[in-house]
C-alpha cells in the first residue's frame, strides 16, 4: 500500500487520484472551510466586512467573526456562492473511507445514504444515541439492551405480550439464522383518538446490499384468518422508522389485532429466507 502511494506521488500524483478528483478542486474546497466547526460553508455564504466566512450552523451562534473578531452583519458573498456551485466537495465521511467529491447540491443526499455513514442504535424509539460502525452493533445491543431474546432459526414465532397496553409502545427480538442477526420490531402508535396502529416489520443487522440477499415474511393467523406481508428487510443503516411512517411494513389496527390475539396476546410468525 505504502509502496504504492509513494510511486503515486513519485510520478507527481496525488493519492486521491485514482477517483478522479481534481488537486486544484480539492484546494478550492478548503477555501469554503469554516474556521469554527471545520465543516463547508455552503450557499448562502455570509461574510464579516472583512471578508472572512463562516457556516451557516455557527453563524446564529457567533456575535462577532471568530477569525477577526470584527462585526458579522449580514454581508452575503456571491461569487464565493457561484464558485460553490463549481467545486466536488470531500464527502463529510472522507475520514472514515468515502472517496466520493460531490457538487455541494448533491452533497446532503449523498451523506444519507453513504455506506460509511455510522450506525445508528438500531433499537425503535429515539432513547439510545449510541453511534458506531456495523462490526460494533451487535456487541452494543448484547451489553446494552440485554432484555431483547434472540430465538435461532429462519422460522420463529414473534410473541408480542399485552398489546392492549395504552399508548405507544415497542416489542423487539432478535431473530438468528444464515449466519446474519435480524432485529424484529412491532411498533404501536396512537394516531388518533381511539385510533391505534400496529406496525411491524423486520430490519438486517448489515448493509443495504446484505439485506437484498434475503426476503421475510410476517404472518398473522389464527381463528380460521390469515394477514400476510412480504419483503425486503431494511437495512438497520436505513432504520425502520421510514419504512413505518410510508406504512412500507405489516401494518393493522387494533380491531385485527383483538382477532387474532389470544389473551391480550399476540404471535406474528415470521420467516426469513434467502433469494
Ligand atoms: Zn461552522
Ligand atoms: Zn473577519
Ligand atoms: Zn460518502
Ligand atoms: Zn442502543
Amino acid at each position: 500500500m505504502s509502496r504504492q502511494t509513494n510511486n503515486n506521488k513519485a510520478r507527481g500524483h496525488t493519492p486521491t487520484g485514482s477517483t478522479g478528483a481534481n488537486p486544484t478542486n480539492n484546494d478550492l474546497a478548503t477555501l469554503f472551510e469554516c474556521p469554527v466547526c471545520f465543516d463547508y460553508a455552503l450557499p448562502p455564504i455570509m461574510q464579516c466586512q472583512s471578508g472572512h466566512i463562516v457556516c451557516s450552523f455557527c453563524r446564529p451562534k457567533l456575535t462577532m467573526c471568530p477569525t477577526c473578531r470584527g462585526p458579522l452583519g449580514n454581508i452575503r458573498n456571491l461569487a464565493m456562492e457561484k464558485v460553490a456551485s463549481t467545486v466536488m466537495f470531500p464527502c463529510k465521511y472522507s475520514s472514515t473511507g468515502c472517496a466520493q467529491t460531490l457538487l455541494h447540491t448533491e452533497k446532503g443526499d449523498h451523506e444519507e445514504t453513504c455506506e460509511f455513514r455510522p450506525y445508528c442504535c438500531p433499537c425503535p424509539g429515539a432513547s439510545c444515541k449510541w453511534q458506531g460502525n456495523l462490526e460494533q452493533v451487535m456487541p452494543h445491543l448484547v451489553h446494552q439492551h440485554k432484555s431483547i431474546t434472540t430465538l435461532q432459526g429462519e422460522d420463529i414465532v414473534f410473541l408480542a405480550t399485552d398489546i392492549n397496553l395504552p399508548g405507544a409502545v415497542d416489542w423487539v427480538m432478535m431473530q438468528s439464522c444464515f449466519g446474519h442477526n435480524f432485529m424484529l420490531v412491532l411498533e404501536k402508535q396512537e394516531k388518533y383518538d381511539g385510533l391505534q396502529q400496529f406496525y411491524a416489520i423486520v430490519q438486517l443487522i448489515g448493509t443495504r446490499k446484505q439485506a437484498e440477499n434475503f426476503a421475510y415474511r410476517l404472518e398473522l393467523n389464527g381463528h380460521r384468518r390469515r394477514l400476510t406481508w412480504e419483503a425486503t428487510p431494511r437495512s438497520i443503516h436505513d432504520g425502520v422508522q421510514s419504512a413505518i411512517q410510508n406504512s412500507d411494513c405489516l401494518v393493522f389496527d387494533t380491531n385485527i389485532a383483538q382477532l387474532f390475539a389470544d389473551n391480550g396476546n399476540l404471535g406474528i410468525n415470521v420467516t426469513i429466507s434467502m433469494c
